[in-house]
């Protein structure tokens, strides 16, 4: 009798699973594998937020799966090690797993790969809509301008998302280790899992995404990013009905999909860019810890950067408008080091993602894709834009929450002083620190 082994790692669902389909095509029984790899832990990736998140996702997959007949089977090790092992107490022939773009499972396949030579597959098609390397400039091995991007990955091909497989059968004889279980930092993390996450897919409309994604209060984007980032949703497979569902939003929303690729294809062509500049512009960044540790606390006394600051301790998640706005603040305004901001949101994000979140980062600090690498976005006049009645500040700032309309975005003018910390810089240097010799402001 042959055996699969279709092995998950950032593509926990039945639904659009290359890996997976084919191990149900190729073999009879077919092992559904996750490896619980220490090597994740001792990266500092396995953060409570994550880790609870992804303890979610498991036990969803393995109920979905014990409904067509197989279950989850739980590893824990070095993956190399840990699928031998299950190849060889199941005499598998052959193994599936999703093509990655980060160093870390570039590493893997390639161990994998060494082990277990043409018994490997590896599936393009699973984490992006078009997968990174598939579409590139004449003569680069990747674009690094995102409109030039956009308009080849709208004619790409990317295929016809699968059927979720219908039965499926596992070895009797194997053995699972227990499903991993987390407690998040997070008090308010939405629940993981594939089930969740088409849920929430069907529960929203792109409808109106086009004139409300940049609106703070309304929070009217989809937050499917951490379904996205743990693979319980497929890109493709929302790219594939948003194009059905038609309209300016859904158009909004799937050239949003396509950054994602955007970010995913670059740093699958360099991936030093997840700690070093993507082209460097030689800064000598401010260093103070205390600012530093108030921006992470959200005691900035900019109340739009701690409405967002305090947003991401309590939800793991943060409105893109308000990452963009305090990741600016700390790059720009204060001048800080762009991979201080980016470890601290990779602790607490439950989207936590190497592509997306060090390339947006570098993107903001100008280090990055971005083409206009000096702009500074000023945190008043975003708020008096994105927040215009002051409600998105007011519902994640409770000592603010009395002051009524936008004055709530200065409270430093106010003739009644809240107890409120002060601004950290003065609110005329928002522009920025000193950069490369000149000042940011005006340019
Ligand atoms: C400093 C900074 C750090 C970020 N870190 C992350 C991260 O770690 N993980 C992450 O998934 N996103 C990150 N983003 C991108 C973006 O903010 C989030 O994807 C988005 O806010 C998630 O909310 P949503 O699912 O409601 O998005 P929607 O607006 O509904 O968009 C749909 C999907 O498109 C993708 N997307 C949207 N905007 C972007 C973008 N700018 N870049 C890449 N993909 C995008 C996401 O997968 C998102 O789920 C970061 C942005 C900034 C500015």
């Amino acid at each position: 009798m042959t055996v699969s082994i279709a092995l998950f790692t950032q593509d926990l669902r039945l639904h659009d699973n290359p890996a997976l389909h084919a191990a149900c095509t190729a073999g009879k029984d077919v092992v559904p594998l996750f490896v619980l790899d220490p090597a994740v832990a001792s990266a500092g990736f396995a953060t409570p937020n994550r880790s609870a998140f992804l303890a979610d996702c498991l036990a969803d997959l393995d109920r979905s799966l014990r409904r067509i007949g197989g279950r989850l089977i739980v590893r824990a090790g070095t993956v190399a090690d840990e699928v031998m092992r299950v190849a060889a107490e199941t005499g598998a022939d052959s193994v599936h797993v999703a093509a990655g773009v980060s160093r870390f499972a570039r590493r893997r396949e390639a161990r994998l790969r060494q082990r277990l030579g043409p018994r490997l597959t590896v599936h393009d098609g699973s984490l992006t809509a078009v997968p990174a390397g598939w579409i590139t400039p004449a003569g680069k091995d990747h674009y690094a301008v995102f409109t030039p991007y956009f308009r080849a990955w709208a004619q790409a091909e990317r295929g016809t998302p699968l059927p979720a497989p219908r039965r499926l059968s596992t070895p009797p004889s194997l053995t699972s280790a227990a499903l991993p279980t987390a407690r998040p930092a997070s008090p308010r993390l939405p629940e993981g899992g594939e089930s969740a996450g088409r849920t929430r897919w069907r529960r929203w409309s792109p409808d109106a995404y086009h004139e409300l994604h940049d609106d703070l209060a309304a929070d009217a984007t989809s937050r499917l990013s951490p379904y996205l980032h743990f693979g319980c949703l497929s890109a493709r497979e929302l790219v594939d009905a948003a194009t059905r569902h038609s309209g300016p939003g859904a158009e909004a929303f799937i050239r949003q999909l396509a950054w994602r690729d955007f970010h995913h294809q670059v740093l699958a062509a360099r991936p030093a860019a997840a700690h070093a500049d993507y082209r460097t512009r030689a800064d000598q960044w401010h260093i103070d810890e205390e600012e530093a540790q108030a921006w992470r606390e959200g005691r900035t006394g900019f109340p739009i950067i701690d409405a967002g600051m305090r947003q991401l301790a309590t939800e793991g998640w943060m409105h893109n408008r308000a990452r963009l706005l305090t990741a600016s603040f700390l790059t720009k305004s204060l001048y800080h080091d762009w991979r201080i901001g980016a470890a601290h949101f990779l602790t607490l994000l439950v989207d936590g993602d190497i592509a997306n979140n060090q390339l947006n980062w570098q993107w903001v600090a100008g280090t990055g894709t971005d083409t206009r690498p000096n702009r500074v976005l000023n945190p008043l006049l975003q708020a008096d834009r994105y927040d215009p009645h002051g409600d998105y500040v007011r519902r994640w700032v409770p000592e603010l929450a009395h002051i009524a309309g936008r004055s709530v975005h200065r409270p430093w003018l106010l003739s009644d002083r809240p107890a409120y910390p002060a601004p950290l810089i003065e609110p005329g240097a928002l522009s920025g620190r000193i950069r490369h010799g000149r000042n940011l402001n005006g340019r």
